[in-house]
């Protein structure tokens, strides 16, 4: 029986598994082995669940080297229960010592927001990047080229959402306890590779305001 066109485009995720199988088998390192016992990556990253923007390779990172977390927009909603164990994870277990929140150019999520265009239940998703754009009006409407007005707040939004996680109680806890945690914004230029920093990192609460750091 011939293999339909579905069974043949999901024959690549089997046959890239066998050819994985075969470089672990050929591995003479035995990292495999001891991954087999269990990680310590001293990174989280918060990405964006675009196809485009997988962490490891775009770091140059090995399995084990990196905690990933995606979701559409690489977005840290304070609510969201699927972040916050991620992250509560990832700070208290882990012990990880930074957390890379990285956008990427032309995200689909954050352009979606800019309209008022309906897509469905992503609508109440892509609500909390307009409250960015909200925080950030007058500039994003400055900005004439579409383009470029995407990308803005794509950035911005990367910076809100390093705001979002400093404020945390999980992330203050850790900083109050004097461990060495670091947050950094970064964007991702899918066409170059680029991995660009915001030059937005928190390393401490003191900037967070007195509303925003917890005592
Ligand atoms: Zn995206």
């Amino acid at each position: 029986m011939s293999k339909s066109d579905l069974e043949i485009s999901f024959q690549k995720v089997l046959d890239g598994n066998k050819d994985w199988v075969d470089f672990v088998a050929h591995d003479t390192t035995g990292r495999f082995q001891q991954l087999a016992k269990g990680q310590s990556p001293e990174i989280l990253w918060i990405g964006c669940a675009d196809s485009r923007v997988p962490a490891n390779e775009i770091t140059g990172m090995k399995p084990g080297e990196v905690f990933v977390h995606r979701n559409i927009a690489n977005m840290c909603v304070h609510s969201d229960m699927s972040m916050l164990s991620v992250l509560d994870y990832a700070v208290n277990v882990l012990k990880i010592k930074h957390i890379v929140v990285a956008g990427h150019y032309g995200c689909g999520g954050v352009a979606a927001s800019l309209s008022r265009n309906q897509y469905g239940i992503i609508d109440n998703w892509l609500c909390h990047i307009k409250d960015v754009y909200r925080l950030h009006a007058s500039e994003i409407d400055a900005i004439e080229d579409e383009t470029e007005k995407v990308n803005r707040l794509i950035e911005l939004n990367v910076v809100e959402q390093v705001f979002n996680l400093s404020t945390t109680s999980i992330v203050q806890n850790a900083w109050k306890d004097n461990r060495d945690l670091s947050i950094h914004g970064m964007v991702i230029n899918i066409g170059t590779g680029q991995l660009i920093d915001l030059d937005t990192t928190f390393t401490n609460n003191e900037a967070l305001g007195k509303v925003f750091a917890y005592k």
